[in-house]
């Protein structure tokens, strides 16, 4: 084991690693760098035992100081976000010591806000955190998702979180409820760059036309519905922007795909939008009068029906599914002091798209069979 892990640490690039062994060497690598960087001396005299004993304090200050300065870096909009190795300690330290990894996520969520005074409550810091999303930038509300959804809700597996779903603890329901409220801030992000996009591209017509177009929003017509549907929920900034959008009539279409009706893919019956997330087509009754409604996933970038033909990429963080992907600009250029968060007045905004999940800032991946393991940021 140690041998692997010492040749692992000189070949750790994920692009260099044999597949079958990335599972093996991340797992191996996490063991050598989070026990043998902290408390060499204590594992010498195997006193380190994660599964049977309470940590000594000294330990547990250092791991804390190391696991927020790791964190700390995420601050650089521009670093991938690959946890891996931060969520596999908080995850078998939450299985020692919980009260110490909610305390450590508190002191980590206390340092974004710095109006707010010491000794404040669970419940007063996510609530603040939570009214604060707005002014939080995307790569901290990214974090945040990720560690929700694979620390917090670990053990659940929870695809799309539902607001007032019960759980037992009322800690957790506060953390699903900063879920949602994160997870939709993100999608008004989203929705902002798109339809800001549509906007910048139809005022430009002729030069849309003639640049090469790497990248046009699509879906416009399903986001319009989605702030539609969530009128009350949605903040005015949104409803102006669709109203404007709105206004272009049918001069959106030389610029963007804006198709309203959709079909379902496996039996041609019409599919309403009632969901960003999945949708039910209205398959007719057969001969025996049975119905087969299909169930489809909507993409999580365009809130379009993904199609059944082309894989989509996957999130293995949300679970979500993308046809389309979001330039570069909307990962790293929200501004939340303009109105609608990013200011579109040029067409390099739509250079190089990644292949980034919009929720968890995470690289997205073809779905594959289990048995072909695959490079996991999380
Ligand atoms: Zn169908
Ligand atoms: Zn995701």
């Amino acid at each position: 084991m140690n041998t692997l892990v010492v040749l692992q640490i000189h070949t750790l690039n994920s692009d260099l690693l044999n597949p079958m062994y990335q599972a093996r060497t991340q797992k191996a690598a996490v063991e050598f760098f989070w026990t043998a960087d902290q408390a060499v001396s204590n594992l010498l005299k195997g006193q380190l035992d994660y599964g049977s004993s309470i940590l000594p304090e000294g330990d547990l200050s250092c791991w804390e100081s190391n696991i927020l300065w790791s964190l700390k870096q995420y601050q650089n909009i521009e670093k991938p976000l690959v946890l891996w190795d931060i969520l596999a300690a908080l995850l078998a330290l939450k299985q020692t010591a919980p009260g110490f990894v909610e305390q450590l996520l508190l002191n980590w969520l206390s340092s974004w806000c710095l109006d707010l005074p010491s000794g404040f409550t669970l419940e007063n810091i996510l609530f603040h955190v939570q009214s604060s999303l707005p002014k939080i930038n995307n790569h901290q509300i990214h974090l945040l998702n990720i560690i929700c959804r694979r620390l917090i809700f670990s053990e659940l597996k929870i695809e799309v979180p539902k607001s007032g779903e019960p759980y037992n603890e009322d800690k957790l329901n506060l953390w699903n409820e900063l879920l949602i409220h994160s997870e939709k801030e993100m999608r008004v992000r989203l929705v902002c760059f798109s339809l800001g996009a549509a906007l910048f591209l139809a005022s430009r017509v002729s030069e849309a036309s003639a640049s090469n177009r790497k990248w046009l929003p699509v879906g416009v017509a399903q986001m319009e519905r989605w702030v539609t549907i969530n009128k009350e929920l949605i903040e005015d900034r949104l409803l102006l922007l669709v109203l404007r959008v709105g206004e272009l009539g049918e001069r959106i279409k030389n610029v963007c795909d804006n198709q309203v009706k959709e079909s379902c893919g496996l039996c041609s019956a019409s599919v309403p939008f009632e969901s960003p997330e999945t949708a039910v087509c209205k398959a007719t009754k057969s001969a025996n009068h049975s119905v087969k409604s299909h169930k489809l996933q909507r993409c999580a970038v365009s809130m379009k029906l993904c199609s059944i033909t082309n894989v989509p990429w996957f999130c293995t963080c949300c679970q979500r599914w993308a046809a389309r992907l979001m330039p570069n600009a909307f990962f790293t250029k929200y501004n939340p002091s303009v109105d609608f968060g990013y200011v579109i007045e040029s067409f390099t905004l739509f250079d190089h798209s990644k292949p980034l999940c919009p929720f968890c800032g995470i690289q997205l991946q073809r779905h594959a069979p289990n048995f072909l393991l695959a490079v996991n940021p999380v």
